[in-house]
C-alpha cells in the first residue's frame, strides 16, 4: 500500500528541494527522493549544483584565482615571495569540504521542514505513484496528490569522444583532477568549458578550448564577448573557433584529438580531454508506461508555462524541463509549482533570469542584447561605462570591461543590462532588480550609489544613456 502525500518530488537538485522545502512550508504533507551518492558513496542531495556543479566549480575556481593573482597581480600590490607552490590534492579536498557542507546542509532543512527524504531512484507510474529503488535494494510506493518531477541533466557524451573517466572526462571528473594536466583540451566554448578550462589553465596546464561554432560565445553582447575573447587570449586560454572534432584516440597516458577547421585537418595531442558540449534532460527510465507525461526529442519533459505536464497532478521543474539549464531557473520553477499547489499565484518571469559565466573577468547580463532588439525592431538607446574609468576597479587591479545599459528609446524602460568585469555576478542584480519594477534607466540613474564602488560603473552606465555620465566623456 502506497504511502500519501500532498506533494511528491522526484529528485533534490536546485528545482526539487525549493519545490519540497516551500511546499512543506505551506503545510503540505512533501516527501523528496534523490538517487544521487557522493564521492564518499553515501546519499548526498544537491543535485548537480552542489554534487559537482555550481558549488564545486566555483570553489576551484577560487582557489585557482588566488594562485594565478600571486603571479601575475601580486607584483603590483608590491608583494614578493619565493616559490608558489598548488598543492592540488589540497585544493581538490577544500573544494569536496565545501560539497559536503552543503548537501549535507540540505538533508538538515529537509528534516526541519519535515520534509520525508528517500534515497533512491523514484520511478513515475500512472496514477500518480512513485515507486522507489532505495539504495538497500528494498522497493517503497509513495502516491503523491501532486507529483514533481525534478530529476535534473546529465552530461551530453559524444560518440567519439566516450567519456572514460580518466582521460576523457565531463565536469565530474574535471573537478577532481588529482594533478595539473600539462596539456588540456576541451570540446565546447560554453560556461562549463570556459569555467573549467580557467581553473586548470591559471594553475598551468596548457588549454585549447574547441568550439564548433564561428561566433565565440554568441548567447552574449557582442561587445561583452569581444572584451571577453581578448582578455582570455592574453590569459594564454587557447580557443579555436569553427573548429569540428571528429575523432578522438586514446593512446598510452595521451588523448589524440582530431578536427577540421577552415585551413582542413588537424590534430592535437593533450593528456587530458574534457568534454562539455551541454546537457540533456535526465528523463531516462523516469517514466513507467501509461503516465501520459509527454518527453520531447531533446528528452525533456513536455510542461506549459506554468511547467503543469496535463497530467492532473503532474508537474516538472529545472533542467529536465524547456527553459536554460541554470539552478536558480530551476529554484524559481520549483518555490512557484509548490505555491501553484498550495493555492498560491507562482510565477517565473523568464524575462529577468541573469546569465552569469564566473572567468576573470566576469560576464553577466540580463534581458535583451542590442542584436536581439535590432531584430525584434525594438528602438533602443544604450549607455555604457568602463571600468577602467571606476575608481574601484582600477584599486583593485581590475580595470578591464565594463557595464552596457539598454532602454526603450521612447519609454527609457530597461530592456537589458550587460557587463563583463570583476564581480558582474553580484551587479548584474541591479538590472534584473530595475527590470522587475519595470524601472527606467533614468531610476538607475537617480539611485545614490556607494563610492568608491564597482556598482558605480551600473550607475555611470545609466546615466550615460541620457548622455549625463559624470565620470566619461559623454
Ligand atoms: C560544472 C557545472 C557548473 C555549473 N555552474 C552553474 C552556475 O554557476 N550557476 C547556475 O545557475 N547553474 C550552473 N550549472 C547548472 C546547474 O547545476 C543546473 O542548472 C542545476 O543543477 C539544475 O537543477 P535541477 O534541480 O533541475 O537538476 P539537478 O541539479 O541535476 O538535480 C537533479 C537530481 O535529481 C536526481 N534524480 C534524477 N532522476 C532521479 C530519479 N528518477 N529518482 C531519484 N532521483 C533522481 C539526481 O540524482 C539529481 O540529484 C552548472 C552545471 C555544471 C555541470
Amino acid at each position: 500500500m502506497a504511502e500519501q502525500f500532498d506533494v511528491v518530488v522526484i529528485g533534490a537538485g536546485p528545482a526539487g528541494y525549493h519545490a519540497a522545502i516551500r511546499a512543506a512550508q505551506l503545510g503540505l504533507k512533501t516527501a523528496c527522493i534523490d538517487a544521487a551518492l557522493g564521492k564518499d558513496g553515501k546519499p548526498a542531495l544537491g543535485g548537480t549544483c552542489l554534487r559537482v556543479g555550481c558549488i564545486p566549480s566555483k570553489a576551484l575556481l577560487d582557489s585557482s584565482r588566488q594562485y594565478w593573482n600571486m603571479g601575475h597581480i601580486f607584483d603590483q600590490h608590491g608583494i614578493s615571495f619565493n616559490d608558489a607552490k598548488i598543492d592540488v590534492t589540497k585544493m581538490v579536498g577544500r573544494k569536496d569540504a565545501i560539497v559536503k557542507q552543503f548537501t549535507g546542509g540540505i538533508a538538515q532543512l529537509f528534516k526541519a521542514n519535515k520534509v520525508a527524504t528517500y534515497y533512491g531512484f523514484g520511478q513515475l507510474q500512472a496514477g500518480n505513484v512513485v515507486k522507489v529503488k532505495q539504495h538497500d535494494g528494498s522497493e517503497v510506493e509513495l502516491k503523491g496528490t501532486n507529483v514533481i518531477i525534478a530529476a535534473g541533466s546529465d552530461s551530453i557524451e559524444l560518440p567519439f569522444a566516450k567519456f572514460d573517466g580518466k582521460h576523457i572526462v565531463d565536469n565530474v571528473g574535471a573537478l577532481d583532477f588529482t594533478e595539473v594536466p600539462k596539456r588540456l583540451a576541451v570540446i565546447g566554448a560554453g560556461v562549463i568549458g570556459l569555467e573549467l578550462g580557467s581553473v586548470w589553465k591559471r594553475l598551468g596546464s596548457d588549454v585549447t578550448i574547441l568550439e564548433a561554432l564561428p561566433d565565440f560565445l554568441a548567447a552574449a553582447d557582442a561587445e561583452v564577448a569581444k572584451v571577453a575573447a581578448k582578455e582570455f587570449k592574453k590569459q594564454g586560454l587557447n580557443i579555436l573557433l569553427n573548429a569540428k572534432v571528429s575523432k578522438t584516440e586514446i593512446k598510452g597516458e595521451e588523448v589524440i584529438v582530431s578536427y577540421t577547421d577552415a585551413e582542413g585537418e588537424k590534430s592535437l595531442t593533450v593528456d587530458k580531454l574534457l568534454v562539455a558540449v551541454g546537457r540533456r534532460a535526465a528523463s531516462k527510465g523516469l517514466l513507467a508506461d501509461g503516465t501520459g507525461v509527454q518527453i520531447n526529442e531533446r528528452g525533456q519533459i513536455v510542461v506549459d508555462d506554468h511547467c503543469h505536464t496535463g497530467v492532473d497532478g503532474v508537474w516538472a521543474v529545472g533542467d529536465c524541463v524547456r527553459g536554460p539549464m541554470l539552478a536558480h531557473k530551476g529554484f524559481e520553477e520549483g518555490v512557484a509549482v509548490a505555491e501553484l499547489i498550495a493555492g498560491l499565484p507562482g510565477h517565473v518571469n523568464f524575462d529577468t533570469i541573469p546569465w552569469v559565466i564566473y572567468t576573470e573577468p566576469e560576464l553577466a547580463w540580463v534581458g535583451k542584447t542590442e542584436a536581439q532588439l535590432k531584430a525584434e525592431g525594438i528602438p533602443y538607446k544604450a549607455g555604457s561605462f568602463p571600468f577602467a574609468a571606476n575608481g574601484r576597479a582600477v584599486a583593485m587591479v581590475e580595470p578591464a570591461g565594463f557595464v552596457k545599459v539598454l532602454a526603450h528609446a521612447e519609454t527609457d524602460r530597461v530592456l537589458g543590462m550587460h557587463l563583463v568585469g570583476a564581480n558582474v555576478s553580484e551587479l548584474v542584480h541591479e538590472g534584473v532588480l530595475t527590470m522587475e519594477f519595470s524601472g527606467s534607466s533614468d531610476d538607475l540613474a537617480r539611485i545614490c550609489h556607494a563610492h568608491p564602488s564597482l556598482s558605480e560603473a551600473v550607475h555611470d552606465a545609466a546615466m550615460a544613456v541620457t548622455k549625463r555620465a559624470i565620470h566619461k566623456a559623454n
